[in-house]
């Protein structure tokens, strides 16, 4: 059996290796990579040479997967917490294993764990998943579900806990409308996957959900998510005057970064009404700082709310979403390419001519038997 993995070795850099797996150790598994797929965080990595949390190279790459057991460590009986797992289980891993011993973790918020562990190597034939991410981060592939939209989970997840956070903004939204019936409105700059998924998301929860986009495909694919409004992006450095224009000057109450950009966060700040809550959602690829009106975000009573990441609670709900079928989650692969088209993948995605890609690498192994 082949083992061979993409290492990421610097910006736009990168090389498949062959590579022998040592282990699987004690309370580890050994994976098959049924599916990968490549997120925008992953073009990010590639362009920027590496990542301020996940991963700096040489590293292996890619971080969103569903694989089948082909190796179990020997097991350690005595700790109850860990799930069993044998050769041919369908599994879905998420990318990163909190310590569960800090107190980011005892608050129940182990995206901030103060010890957080990531995996990285999606993009291989074969992966080994370290102990911590079996114990905490390791799920059952629902049977109806294919590979391919069950590595959506990680994605999914980030989308889950943005909504998560709004929770209480939401719930506090809806209860001061005595009187009157006002629907809750959002705009989310950014309609790549993770900007549709949280359109998605919003959408079915009865918000008035508007979508900005410079592509008009992907507004299509908003339309598809449930979002309500539109708006073409002509100008990333001037986004929110028309938008506003064509609302008669109404702001939202909720605006989301979903863009990757410093305009994206400005934007954000700017399409907010008084008492309404900007989200960061999207890390950026150039520069974090923007300038800021603070004096907007104090009379005007901004909240100024940061989202990342996800916990693995999130990838088992993310799992059931997709199971559920509920939102139109297959629209979001558009391309799928044997393994060591992954250059071509990143151009794809980097070009906006996918939205995500898979990487089948199941199909390969049939192939390569063919040819046998
Ligand atoms: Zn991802
Ligand atoms: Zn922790």
């Amino acid at each position: 059996m082949t083992h061979r993995q993409w290492q990421l070795l610097g910006p736009e850099d990168i090389a498949l290796r062959s590579f022998e797996p040592v282990g699987p150790k004690p309370g580890e598994l050994l994976l098959r990579v049924r599916a990968a797929l490549v997120c925008g965080t992953d073009l990010k990595v590639f362009l920027n040479g590496g990542h301020a949390r996940m991963l700096q190279p040489p590293c292996p790459f890619g971080h969103e997967l569903a694989g089948t057991v082909i190796a179990v460590g020997a097991t350690q009986s005595s700790d109850r917490r860990s799930q069993s797992w044998a050769v041919g289980d369908e599994v879905v891993i998420g990318n990163s294993a909190p310590c569960y011993r800090c107190r980011e973790c005892a608050r129940g918020r182990e995206n901030l764990c103060a010890d957080l562990e990531y995996l990285n190597g999606a993009f291989a034939d074969t992966v080994l998943v370290p102990e911590r991410f079996v114990r905490h981060n390791c799920h059952r592939r629902p049977a109806s579900l294919s590979p391919k939209l069950a590595a959506l989970a990680e994605p999914l997840a980030c989308a889950l806990h943005c909504r998560e956070l709004l929770l209480p903004t939401l719930e506090r939204l809806s209860s001061m409308d005595h009187n009157v019936e006002h629907d809750v409105e959002v705009v989310v700059f950014g309609a790549g996957p993770l900007g549709l998924l949280l359109v998605g998301l919003l959408a079915r929860d009865g918000l008035s959900v508007t979508s900005a986009d410079p592509n008009e495909r992907r507004l299509a694919a908003s339309r598809a998510f449930g979002a309500t409004q539109t708006e073409l992006v002509v100008e990333r450095e001037r986004v929110v005057p028309p938008l506003l224009e064509h609302r008669g000057g109404e702001r939202f109450d909720l605006a989301i970064d979903a863009t990757g950009r410093a305009s994206g966060r400005s934007a954000t700040l700017e399409a907010v009404r008084a008492g309404g809550t900007a989200v960061y959602f999207s890390g950026t690829l150039h520069s974090p700082r923007i300038a800021l009106d603070a004096d907007r975000i104090h009379y005007d009573e901004i909240s100024l709310l940061g989202v990342y990441h996800h916990r693995p609670p999130l990838m088992a709900q993310a799992l059931e979403e997709l199971d559920d079928h509920q939102l139109p989650f297959s629209h979001l692969v558009n391309e799928t390419v044997p393994l060591e088209d992954l250059p071509r993948a990143l151009r794809l995605m980097r070009d906006r001519q996918a939205l995500k890609v898979a990487l089948d690498i199941d199909g390969e192994q049939v192939a390569e038997s063919s040819e046998a």
